[in-house]
């Protein structure tokens, strides 16, 4: 018999497993080297699950943001209509990271966190303390002049090979982000005849990433499991309820741009009343709730676009195609929350600099993130490491990521439709003008 218990459900019951079992084993007293042996017995199964995921992270920055950058490139030969939706996605994703990134400082989740869960924390995370110190300084002390040169890379092997150590100064994954918006744009004006098996080479690198990202979520549920776990049994009910703090102010700020930003866009860039357009497009914010992918949803935004909001289906065929890879402002708000939050629990503050950087690379990663659940993390870990905060520190909130998943992909479906009908009143007008 196959066993068909949906992937998220079994995230969900090994996320309560592993809190729970961790919570017992922390009440029941148990001896300290006890509790540390099944710990480290567990360990290794959440290390593998991230590993998996660090693995590929190279990989798919590397084809998703390269094939990401020529998508957009080939929109300047579609012309008008491309050039529209690429600078309304900047736009729209450049304001909901802005509401996530306000939230996130004026709240300050990550701050109630005692010294000693701090350590605790950092010491399974990174060492200890310091070290995350001396990283995110590393990162700060760089003049924002230097930090823009390094960011081109001299030898973006050494970058791709040194991108995960926090003592290395270069680029690192930055760079590697560089030389793939350099491939992309010149991938998408050189000849097609002789790119086209390079092109294809990426595409299959992509669909191999999408492939084994797949396997490792199938680990996913005994990976939440076991971080879950380590969690609990060391730090108890605070952290948890540190990261409920965390859930409600993402999910409050997804619903600020959800239905005041989108209301504002639809309403005085689209034409279109707020109430008529969620009313009609509620169905889709189902399917894109329950499937946590913005591809999955996207026969179903179409449908929804053509036939209930009249757009013309040229429009909605191009901009929900290209949007549902390109436009993730769901992700790109979440992004920047998520890194802003664990600065806090690790007790380190981010410069200016290293706060628009945090922007940029939100931004960026909302274009190369792949519309499929859990499609941001590779790109998460990148966007953390660039300002020195260790990449593994995402176990933190992983455990509640498929919440977050669910409803970050509404918006990031959500988005698309409204750029469609913003491009549709634009082109309407420009249609209608002299
Ligand atoms: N699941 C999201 C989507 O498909 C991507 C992500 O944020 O992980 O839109």
């Amino acid at each position: 018999m196959r066993f068909s218990f949906p992937l998220h459900a079994r995230i969900f019951v090994g996320m309560i497993t592993g809190a729970a079992l961790g919570l017992i084993c922390r009440q029941a007293d148990l001896p300290a080297e006890t509790l540390q042996f099944i710990i480290a017995c567990l360990k290794p199964v959440g290390d593998i699950f991230l590993r998996m995921i660090f693995m590929m992270v190279i990989p798919l920055i590397f084809s998703a943001l390269t094939l990401g950058v020529a998508e957009l490139g080939d929109l300047r030969r579609i012309g008008r209509i491309g050039m529209k939706t690429l600078g309304y996605s900047i736009l729209i994703t450049g304001i909901s990271v802005l509401i996530g990134i306000t939230m996130v400082e004026i709240f300050r989740p990550g701050d109630g966190m005692s010294e000693t869960d701090r350590t605790t924390l950092l010491q399974q995370y990174a060492g200890n303390y310091q070290k995350v110190k001396e990283n995110v300084t590393v990162a700060q002390a760089q003049a924002p002049g230097d930090l823009i040169t390094k960011i081109v890379p001299r030898n973006p092997l050494e970058d791709m090979v040194r991108a995960f150590d926090p003592t290395y100064t270069g680029g690192g994954l930055l760079a590697v982000m560089f030389l793939s918006v350099m491939m992309g744009i010149a991938l998408s004006s050189a000849d097609p005849d002789k790119t086209q098996t390079f092109r294809k080479f990426l595409e299959g690198l992509y669909e191999i990433v999408m492939k084994i990202i797949g396997y490792a979520m199938q680990l996913a549920p005994f990976g939440v499991a076991a971080l879950l776990f380590q969690l609990t049994a060391n730090l108890g009910y605070g952290v948890l309820l540190m990261i409920l703090k965390y859930v409600i102010l993402v999910l409050v700020a997804l619903a600020i741009h959800q239905f005041g930003t989108y209301s504002l866009a639809v309403r005085f860039l689209g034409g279109m009343n707020p109430i008529f357009f969620f009313k009609n497009i509620r169905e889709v914010m189902l399917t894109a709730f329950a499937t946590s992918s913005s591809n999955a949803s996207l026969p179903d935004a179409i449908r929804v676009t053509v036939e209930k909001l009249k757009i013309p289906r040229e429009i909605a065929n191009f901009v929900l195609t290209v949007g549902s890879t390109a436009n993730q402002n769901g992700t790109a708000l979440y992004e920047g929350i998520t890194v802003l939050f664990l600065a806090q629990c690790f007790g380190v503050d981010l410069t200016l600099t290293q706060q628009i950087t945090v922007v940029v690379m939100s931004v960026l990663a909302g274009i190369g993130t792949a519309g499929v659940p859990g499609g941001s993390l590779p790109l998460m870990v990148t966007v953390l490491m660039s300002v020195g905060i260790p990449g593994e520190s995402i176990t933190l909130i992983y455990g509640a990521d498929r919440i977050l998943d669910m409803s970050r992909t509404v918006l990031n479906v959500t988005g698309d439709i409204t750029a469609a009908v913003v491009i549709n009143r634009s082109e309407k007008a420009t249609l209608a003008e002299p």
